[in-house]
């Protein structure tokens, strides 16, 4: 069996110019796209970022039937406070194969902008991490917890740090998540580029500690260069925290895989 890239955008989402067509030749006979849903998104002068999903599904059918591989309908719902009502309404009359769930901003600002750069780390993650932990318990209806540092990928904060300012929360946070099967996403983005694999040393042993059994890995491409980016690396960081599987979302069925029959999987 072969895994394939659980995170990652195209044209249809605000924030990337990529043409679906263009990740095909790159990946194997099975691929999933996750575009954004950010109600209220401010990095959009707080308009509603929504997939044109008629558009999508068309693409996807065009594209299924010229390359015959299989390509899966996905979505990043980006929660904030405020947004639960349109974001369950959306799901409810759009159908997704994967739904994966991000924290990204407060309403007012998105915690990848740089002014975050200038504000006390201490303050940016406290905040961050109430944020989540008050928008988990609201809603909770998806396959895959994204990028759990995402509002502090901007700050260098140290694991003990995030510990000492976090720690509680997250564990908190991760309880919830297992409650309703979530998987915790590795995502190489976070990882590699924003140099947070400390972080996910840390944040792998409290998830697994709590019980959690699901993990996947997400490159967060928004672009077709970085898809399957750091993949063997984060393949072999699960090894590392003794967990030998990796979870496959599609057609809301999930599937567990064994590690060894990846690395056969996914070169192409
Ligand atoms: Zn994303």
């Amino acid at each position: 069996m072969e895994y394939y890239d659980q995170h990652m955008h195209t044209n249809f989402s605000f924030d990337s110019k990529e043409k679906m067509e263009n990740y095909l030749s790159l990946v194997g006979n099975r691929m999933v796209t996750t575009e954004h849903l950010e109600f209220n998104n401010p990095e959009e002068k707080n308009q509603d970022s929504v997939p044109d999903y008629d558009a999508y599904v068309k693409e996807i059918n065009r594209l299924k039937e010229k390359s015959g591989k299989r390509i899966y309908r996905g979505v990043e719902i980006g929660y904030s406070a405020g947004q639960e009502d349109k974001i369950r309404d959306y799901l409810a009359k759009h159908e997704f194969d994967v739904k994966i769930l991000s924290f990204h901003q407060n309403g007012d600002l998105d915690f990848m902008n740089d002014k975050v750069r200038h504000m006390d780390p201490i303050d940016v993650a406290t905040q961050y991490y109430k944020m989540m932990w008050k928008g988990i318990n609201a809603f909770h209806d998806a396959d895959i917890l994204a990028h759990f540092d995402y509002g502090i990928r901007k700050l260098n904060l140290t694991s003990g740090m995030f510990q000492t300012t976090a720690g509680v929360l997250l564990t908190n946070i991760f309880k919830i998540a297992i409650r309703h099967d979530m998987a915790f996403e590795l995502n190489t983005k976070s990882m590699y580029k924003y140099h947070n694999i400390g972080l996910y040393d840390y944040a792998i042993e409290i998830y697994k500690q709590l019980g959690g059994k699901r993990f996947t890995i997400g490159s967060d491409a928004h672009d077709a260069k970085n898809v399957y980016s750091h993949y063997d690396e984060a393949l072999e960081m699960l090894k590392a925290h003794d967990i030998h599987h990796i979870n496959i979302y599609s057609n809301n069925a999930m599937t567990v895989m064994p590690i060894d029959d990846v690395d056969e999987g996914i070169r192409y």
